[in-house]
């Protein structure tokens, strides 16, 4: 059994794509989401394995929570979403749903019961800014998503991607942010800045990249701004950073880990869980992220 210090969190992945790539660009932006390293979808499943992939996590791990991301899990077809998500709840997990929230409104009705946190993306505290990264219409339908949600008295978190021109518009964020916490939980708040871990694209550098520096001090001057609200920062990652392990399990049973090399193109493909088990899988992992960690320091 995976203790919960080995492992507190684990991320459910039932589709890569994501409905955002849909949006128009607005005039002066690069395109939606070009930071993002947008697959095609790479799952593929049904409803009962679904349910034995996490049947199987909780089997053989004491995660607390399940995080439930992509892609967005959240799109236009039937992903098992809501079956997945009542599970997860029905067997102890509390379910994070990461979302860009396009879809939200319209599934709500579906989710609403087995959803503990919801974790909505916006990039900045008005349209302009916050459309430029995820394309027309995105703020407006992400206001209206923090409206019913507070109303309905959900518990939320946020997820902000930065770049040199929108960590400007950080405080006014805050703002926004702590203005939601005075009426409804809100758990934290992370904030990102472009890493091109293992897929330099000197493009997408140009865009978005940034002083470290700068991004770390502007996420410092809005952390007394939310109060109550823990604020992580995720700077650029430099060659010696260590970031928090992490496990992905794919909705057919595939699991995958960041084993902490930043040159690695994706991901490492651990197995298959309904066939070797979790537990083997991610002690397995643990010792590569450990040989790279070696290797890295010889
Ligand atoms: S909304 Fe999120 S998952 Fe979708 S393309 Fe944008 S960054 Fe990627």
């Amino acid at each position: 059994m995976l203790t919960h210090d080995e492992l507190g969190i684990v991320h459910l992945v039932l589709n890569t794509d994501c409905n955002a790539w849909d949006l128009a660009p607005t005039n002066t932006s690069p395109g939606v989401c070009r930071f993002c390293y947008r697959e095609r979808n790479r799952v593929s499943t049904d409803a009962n394995t679904v349910r034995r992939v996490i049947d199987r996590v909780r089997a053989e791990s004491e995660a607390h929570r399940c995080v439930f991301t992509g892609g967005d899990p959240v799109m236009p077809y039937d992903n098992h979403l809501e079956i997945a998500l009542r599970h997860a709840t029905e067997v102890g997990f509390e379910t994070n749903l990461h979302t860009n929230g396009l879809l939200l409104s319209e599934r709500y009705i579906g989710l609403r019961d087995h959803v503990t946190i919801y974790s909505l993306a916006v990039d900045g505290p008005d349209a302009e800014t916050a459309n430029w990264f995820r394309g027309q219409g995105y703020f407006e339908r992400f206001l209206s998503n923090v409206e019913f949600l507070t109303a309905d008295q959900r518990r939320l978190a946020f997820n902000t991607f930065t770049t040199a021109g929108s960590v400007k518009e950080l405080p006014r964020l805050a703002q926004l942010i702590a203005g939601v916490a005075q009426q409804t939980d809100v758990e934290y708040w992370l904030i990102s800045q472009y890493r091109p871990i293992g897929r330099a694209n000197t493009r997408k550098a140009e865009i978005y990249g940034f002083e470290r520096d700068d991004f770390v001090r502007a996420v410092d001057d809005v952390r007394d701004m939310v109060d109550g609200v823990a604020i992580y920062a995720q700077p650029t990652r430099a060659p010696e950073d260590q970031y928090p392990f992490r496990v992905w399990v794919l909705a057919d049973g595939t699991v995958t880990a960041d084993l902490g090399s930043v040159a690695a193109p994706r991901n490492e493909v651990l197995g298959d869980l309904l066939v070797d088990g979790f537990e083997p899988l991610v002690r397995r992992a643990f010792a590569l992220r450990e040989q790279t960690q070696m290797e890295g320091i010889a």
